[in-house]
């Protein structure tokens, strides 16, 4: 399944009878426009540039309500606030330790996640979540101690 767009999202939710005020609008825009996972605080302070009045109540109401439909999803992170990601297709993520940064990968091939083992245990699966933790690019280039090592 392919990355559903802003538009294809917005009129998905209107076939199934759904409309949202201009708010949910532009927040359900800014997620599936970005490819940041932002919080829902980084969410907040984008939105509020377009809509001052906006409350950050708001905002999280509005979040739960897109990850019931399924049009958006979330990522939580134990302690850690929440990621929102626009992104509803089956996809893995490479979580960077150094930056913080989100980004997507294709997820490898089925029989690579549902493994053998898991069918042998009985279990079906219905979902899986797959991250990577280590070090972006960029933070490879900008951490001293590879620089150190490097020359
Ligand atoms: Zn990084
Ligand atoms: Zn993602």
């Amino acid at each position: 399944m392919k990355r559903k767009s802003y538009s294809q999202s917005l009129a998905d939710l209107k076939s199934r009878g759904i409309r949202l005020t201009p708010q949910r609008q532009v927040i359900l825009q800014y997620l599936k426009e970005t490819e940041a996972h932002p919080t829902a605080e980084q969410v907040y302070q984008k939105i509020g540039e377009q809509f001052p009045g906006i409350s950050l109540a708001t905002v999280y109401n509005t979040l739960n309500m897109l990850k019931e439909l399924g049009v958006i999803r979330e990522l939580s992170y134990g302690d850690v606030s929440s990621r929102y990601d626009g992104n509803d297709s089956e996809h893995a993520h490479l979580v960077c330790e150094h930056c913080g940064q989100v980004l997507d990968i294709a997820t490898p091939p089925e029989e690579a996640v549902i493994t053998q083992n898991i069918q042998q245990a009985g279990f079906t699966v219905s979902s899986y979540r797959l991250e990577y933790y280590g070090t972006c690019g960029s933070c490879v280039q900008s951490t001293p101690y590879q620089k150190d090592h490097a020359s």
